[in-house]
């Protein structure tokens, strides 16, 4: 029922070119690929050109990187759901633990900015996560725990339908180290059944669980084969489109 998803996060790499370069690439590589979502996520300032390069039926979509809570107004260097939605993305990433660590990001805020994208009839993919020393410290549950209750305080369990989850872990985020199988497996276990409890066993079963953190084609085949990870939010190997396209052919 969970049709998996396969995410590109750029971060803060291409240029416009270089985006529409490799965007182009990559529906080459991937055309024909079956049962899966395809998204990446260029700069924000790269989405239109991206959009326009791909054109509207492509089956590689787009996604912001990041979006800010509000309609509109004097907010300077913001960009609203509005302008995204406009610019040809549908997915929007949010919380992600770069955010959380350099520009102050909050569970709330990772919630005001969920409610945007709704608002904007864009599909969240909220990002959570433990560090390293909270893992050490046997946090990493009450941690996922608080991310999800804070982030999602509010909203009711129709607003969630189209919600995505990704679990990245901190420290597997850029290192080279993945959790392995039994502890992604572990995580994912638990954010589904804390779903049910919280929201509904519908609703949990229907929201897709991504995993983060080093995600190569080398180690993504494993990963999809865990019952509950529902795809890859994937960092560095996106920027390659022969390595993403290998990632997407899990
Ligand atoms: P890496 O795949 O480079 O570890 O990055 C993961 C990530 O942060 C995706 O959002």
């Amino acid at each position: 029922i969970r049709t998996p998803l396969i995410a590109g996060n750029w971060k803060m790499y291409k240029t416009g070119t270089q985006a529409v370069a490799a965007a182009k690439q990559l529906a080459d590589l991937s055309k024909g690929a079956q049962g899966v979502d395809i998204m990446i996520a260029p700069t924000a300032l790269s989405l239109p050109l991206v959009a326009a390069a791909l054109g509207e039926n492509s089956p590689v979509r787009l996604g912001a990187q990041n979006i800010y809570p509000g309609k509109e107004g004097a907010f300077t260097g913001e960009v609203s759901g509005e302008m995204i939605r406009d610019a040809g993305a549908d997915y929007v990433i949010i919380g992600h633990s770069e955010r959380r660590q350099y520009f102050g990001e909050t569970d709330e805020i990772v919630g005001f900015k969920i409610r945007a994208a709704l608002d904007a009839g864009l599909i969240p993919v909220m990002c959570i996560g433990e560090t390293e020393s909270q893992r050490e410290a046997d946090k990493t549950f009450f941690i996922l725990d608080k991310q999800i209750s804070d982030g999602l305080k509010g909203f009711d369990l129709k607003e969630l339908d189209s919600l995505i989850l990704a679990y990245e872990p901190v420290w597997a985020i850029g290192t080279g180290k993945t959790a392995g199988p039994e502890q992604v497996k572990e995580v994912h276990g638990f954010l589904r059944t804390l779903l049910k409890e919280k929201y509904a066993e519908d609703l949990a079963a229907k929201i897709r669980i991504l995993y983060g953190g080093s995600v190569k084609p080398g180690n993504i085949k494993d990963l999809m084969q865990l019952e509950d990870v529902d795809g890859a939010l994937v960092g560095g190997a996106s920027l390659n489109p022969e390595d993403f396209n290998k990632i997407i052919r899990f």
